[in-house]
């Protein structure tokens, strides 16, 4: 389960995040909203330590990420632990990071066997299983330029769960595609959510969101306005800003 509690974050004068609490159980899917530079991105970078919080904390299955505790001091991990601990935590980017001189498998086993220093040949036949599970069993041997946006996409998941990772964020998965290819990344997620993969999913896909998220959260300048089930958020917002919000993007 991710906790996180009062985060603050600023860069220089620009306070960024104002207190942000929130918790996601196990096998849940909490998809954040809400309008360009509330703050969703940085909250998501601070989740995994991508960026150092200015007060409050992250826990995820109760392990303080980026901190230890000593003597009721936080002092910040080592980057090697930072990056352990980084390897239980999916992250996929609105721009798919994968590296563009590996094909396919290689890009998913890559981490496997260089963090988590697998056998070859269990962290391959991983792989492929990975990849036949977004989809792209039949492109193992390829390089990201000979594949689509779409397709990308479903390389960079399918690396991203080689790590058997305790929860996945999700930063935009499908805003930077086709709009034809969006769908199919979109299937693979909702294959997770069903799976019971704890995910933070932040997307502007609304219909989205009320298929499969147990909690929509709503964002507004480095806050959460409100939070709850879909219909709840989505049909009923408590609050004018969330209604504002939702006007336009409806
Ligand atoms: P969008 O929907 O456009 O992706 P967002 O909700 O993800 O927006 P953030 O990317 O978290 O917003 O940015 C929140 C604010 O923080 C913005 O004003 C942004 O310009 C600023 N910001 C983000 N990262 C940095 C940084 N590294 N340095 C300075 N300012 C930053
Ligand atoms: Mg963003």
């Amino acid at each position: 389960m991710v906790d996180v509690r009062g985060v603050h974050k600023s860069f220089g004068a620009l306070h960024v995040l104002r207190g942000v609490d929130l918790r996601v159980g196990a096998g849940e899917v909490a998809v954040i909203l809400g309008p360009s530079g509330s703050g969703k991105s940085t909250l998501l970078r601070g989740i995994n330590h991508l960026e150092k919080l200015d007060r409050g904390y992250v826990r995820i299955d109760g392990e303080l990420i980026g901190y230890r505790r000593t003597g009721g001091k936080l002092r910040e991990l080592k980057e090697r632990d930072v990056l352990r601990q980084r390897a239980h935590i999916g992250f996929v980017f609105q721009n798919f990071h994968i590296f563009p001189h590996l094909t396919a498998l290689e890009n998913v086993v890559e981490a496997p066997l260089s963090t988590l220093r697998r056998p070859r040949r269990e962290a391959v036949a991983q792989g492929r299983a990975l990849l036949a599970r977004v989809g792209l069993a039949d492109k193992a041997d390829q390089y990201p330029r000979q594949l689509s946006g779409g397709q990308q996409q479903r390389v960079a998941i399918a690396r991203a769960l080689a790590l058997e990772p305790k929860v996945l964020l999700f930063d935009e998965p499908t805003s930077a595609l086709d709009p034809e290819l969006v769908g199919e990344v979109l299937d693979v997620i909702r294959g997770l959510a069903r799976t019971g993969t704890t995910m933070i999913v932040v997307t502007h896909e609304i219909g989205f969101a009320r298929e499969i998220a147990d909690t929509v959260v709503f964002m507004d300048e480095g806050l959460i306005v409100e939070q709850g089930p879909p219909p709840a958020v989505l049909d009923s917002p408590a609050h004018e800003r969330t209604r504002a919000f939702l006007s336009k993007v409806l």
